[in-house]
């Protein structure tokens, strides 16, 4: 696709200019001219010169690929030391009720070294069938090699829809197949539907910053590829009674190329802050006002045994670090109870937060949006209401723990006695 201003019809009005998001247009002697560098083809310029008509978006007739060739939704199964990453497991069950709603199979790809198990446990997790590649060659994540194998065999059988988690993995591994298969990739999803006419895959993410939801649909190429930020959707039910079939993959029909050489894999040594992972979330706002009154946060989150998230609010004022952001341009969390305090409920907030199980709002403001989307909401100061909080549940904690020991100490006098 590319784009032109027809001289003859330009009056350099520069109303194109005024419409332009990306400051793309510029007017010298009557003309308007746009910098390609900058435009994004999204035709805003066209329709402001609706009434001369000077701006023309060039369409080049695209090739389409024969749809019906292709079936199945397939999902990359990142695995990490023998275990199923947690975003596989979600994009397993968001990937059978795609494939139900198409009446397609659900597949995942598995590459690897001994991975039998894992695959009976894709399985287990909703999987149809298992292509499974194994080697040693493939027991560390080698860009190359693996993007490689992954395009030998979506070439192979076509299918119609390929998932991954926009986890550093994925995020690295996703382009590279796309660009091999000539394909769309959408990043960064939060939502994935059917559309029930055309059967393409409405594939959304956050756009312009965060500022609106773009919906975005690959209709002339397949597969049509996305991947799924962790923690967007719920995870796949694991059921023992569930069948399917492994199928060994030879990938050695591929040469893999190998620019990159792994040589160590270095565990991060920070405190190991994955907020991604914690059932319970206590996040703080701007609304606590100091760094000193942020620990309050802390401690509520310990007496609860949770991680501490917080906005981009407190991040920026220095209270925390970037590690426990929540929300578009931080982590997206889906713990079982999240406690927001002292957090005005901006949309990017909410985007990386909203699919807690359930949610607790404190904030004095009562028309904080925050509170549209919380199960309890609680108007107060929290600098009150948190401190009481984390006292009272200090308390009924105790409390447990006195009477597990009263229980043990009853049981071993049994045992004694006995
Ligand atoms: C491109 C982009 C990306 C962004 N990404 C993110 C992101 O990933 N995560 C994120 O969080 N934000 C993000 N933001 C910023 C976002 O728009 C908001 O500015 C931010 O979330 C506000 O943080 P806050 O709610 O802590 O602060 P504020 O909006 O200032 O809200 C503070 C709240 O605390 C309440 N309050 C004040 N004092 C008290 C008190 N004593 N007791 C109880 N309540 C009190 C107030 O009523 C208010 O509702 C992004 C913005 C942009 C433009």
């Amino acid at each position: 696709m590319g784009i032109r201003v027809i001289e003859e019809k330009c009056k350099g009005c520069k109303l194109c200019v005024a419409l332009c998001p990306f400051g793309a247009i510029t007017v010298t002697k009557k003309l308007a001219r746009i910098d390609i560098g900058k435009c994004n083809l999204c035709g805003a310029c066209v329709e402001a010169c609706e009434k001369f008509t000077a701006i023309e978006l060039i369409r080049e007739n695209v090739q389409t690929v024969d749809k019906s060739k292709y079936r199945g939704v397939w999902v990359f199964a990142e695995q990490k030391e023998k275990r199923i990453a947690d975003v596989t497991l979600e994009l397993l069950g968001k990937g059978r009720k795609l494939a139900d709603k198409l009446g397609e199979p659900l597949c995942a790809m598995l590459l690897g070294d001994q991975l039998g198990k894992l695959a009976r446990q894709l399985i287990r997790f909703g999987a149809d069938k298992v292509y499974l590649a194994q080697s040693p060659q493939l027991a560390m994540f080698i860009e190359d090699s693996f993007a490689e194998v992954i395009t030998g065999l979506i070439k192979e059988h076509k299918p119609n829809i390929v998932l991954l988690g926009a986890t550093t993995l994925g995020r690295s591994l996703a382009p590279r197949v796309a660009s091999r298969l000539e394909t769309g990739l959408t990043a960064d999803c939060t939502g994935l539907e059917i559309d029930t006419e055309s059967k393409d895959l409405l594939q959304t993410r956050p756009a312009f910053g965060g500022n609106l939801m773009a919906t975005i649909i690959c209709p002339n190429h397949r597969p049509q590829m996305a991947s799924v930020r962790p923690k967007v959707f719920k995870m796949a039910q694991r059921d023992e009674l569930r069948m399917g079939r492994i199928i060994k993959y030879d990938y050695k029909q591929h040469t893999l190329t190998q620019r990159a050489q792994l040589l160590a894999v270095v565990k991060e040594g920070a405190e190991a802050t994955n907020i991604t992972e914690a059932d319970i979330i206590v996040a703080g706002g701007r609304g606590l006002g100091s760094v000193e009154n942020f620990k309050i946060i802390e401690d509520l989150a310990q007496a609860l045994g949770g991680a501490v998230g917080a906005s981009r609010g407190a991040v920026d004022a220095g209270w925390t670090s970037y590690a426990h952001q929540v929300g578009q341009t931080g982590k997206t969390v889906r713990p079982k109870l999240y406690i927001a305090c002292g957090i005005s409920g901006a949309i990017q907030h909410l985007v990386g937060m909203q699919s807690s199980e359930i949610i607790v709002a404190i904030n004095k403001d009562p028309k904080a949006p925050i509170f549209n989307v919380a199960d309890y909401s609680i108007v107060g100061d929290v600098l009150e209401v948190v401190p009481a909080l984390t006292e009272e549940i200090k308390k009924v904690r105790t409390e447990d723990k006195e009477l597990i020991i009263s229980d043990s100490e009853q049981e071993s006098e049994l045992v004694l006695s006995s």
